[in-house]
């Protein structure tokens, strides 16, 4: 039996632009970026009342009119920090920009870690989001650091590699609310890509958001996640269950990552091939490293690799 991993409803009726009020102190602005990573676009939260000082998250995209929206959202008021999850073209571009208009300081984990080689030139197909390589914060925060207080309450960093190695998620005591970035999305799964992308990382941070007592998971693209602990569960479970079926190809006498995409993601359209080599990739990195799967000839674990069982 499959895991089954209970997505939030669509987001439908998407409102671009508009600072959409989704709880008591949180809007929610989403940027007009549709994509096939980025669901509808991106959410750009902005969290604290009307008339307080305010913190933004992710402000996204370079697009305009989000930034029109944003200056709009924010109506003069105090900003006392930008955080900022990860370093994908659609989470930090405008980052710079907002820090210069406000004064306020960007905090993240640090700039982005490795860069994503593409072993697949030959293909015009783009296979995973964007990396925005020239976005580096002016506090650099570890797991745990207190990086703004809204209304007396604090806003915490929760470090969670894995969808990229400076991932991290924000909590939000006053609403028992995370923020998720791309690590928990309300839609999808999450592209893990090596080599910034690392499965292992990945399941552990997963396991380390299912440790916590959070009330409301707030992804950046999709509607909130708000019964957190079965959503988790399964979303962990789809990985283990992911990394037994690579695992089970691999004994079977599949050498190749494209053999072994074709029988995984039979029921999956084939333009997405690529993108799931890419997973398989990651599963295989991991299971390489646990000792369960060998790379035939030696040499580290690429897309090209043939793989046998250990
Ligand atoms: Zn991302």
């Amino acid at each position: 039996m499959a895991v089954e991993i209970p997505f939030v409803p669509p987001l439908d009726d998407v409102h671009y632009g508009v600072a959409e009020q989704v709880s008591p102190l949180i809007r929610r602005i989403i940027a007009n970026n549709p994509s096939k990573y980025s669901y509808r676009g991106t959410g750009t939260y902005v969290v604290g009342e009307a008339g307080g000082d305010l913190v933004v998250i992710d402000p996204g995209p370079n697009l305009d009119e989000h930034r029109d929206a944003i200056v709009a959202a924010l109506g003069g008021q105090r900003v006392r920090a930008i955080l900022v999850t990860h370093c994908h073209a659609d989470h930090s571009p405008l980052a710079a920009w907002l820090r210069d208009e406000t004064g306020a300081p960007t905090v993240a984990f640090g700039p982005h870690g490795a860069v994503d080689l593409d072993e697949d030139e030959e293909s015009d197909v783009k296979v995973e989001e964007s990396i925005d390589l020239a976005f580096a914060p002016d506090i650099f925060a570890v797991d745990g650091d207190v990086v703004a207080e809204i209304g007396g309450a604090p806003m915490r960093a929760v470090f969670t590699p894995g969808h990229t190695s400076n991932h991290m998620c924000f909590s939000f005591e006053a609403e028992r609310a995370l923020f998720t970035g791309d690590h928990v999305m309300g839609w999808s799964t999450t592209v893990v890509s090596p080599p910034d992308g690392d499965m292992r990382a990945y399941m552990d941070s997963l396991a380390k958001v299912g440790g916590r007592n959070d009330a409301t998971l707030w992804p950046t693209h999709g509607n909130p996640v708000t019964d957190p602990q079965p959503f988790l569960q399964a979303y962990l479970a789809h990985r283990v269950e992911r990394e037994q079926q690579v695992l089970a190809r691999v004994r079977a006498g599949d050498t190749q990552i494209v053999e072994m995409v074709k029988v995984l993601y039979a029921d999956v359209r084939e333009e997405l091939h690529k993108a799931a080599g890419r997973s398989v990739f990651s599963h295989l990195v991991k299971l390489v490293d646990d000792g369960q799967v060998h790379v035939v000839g030696d040499g580290p674990p690429t897309l090209k690799s043939a793989y046998a069982a250990s």
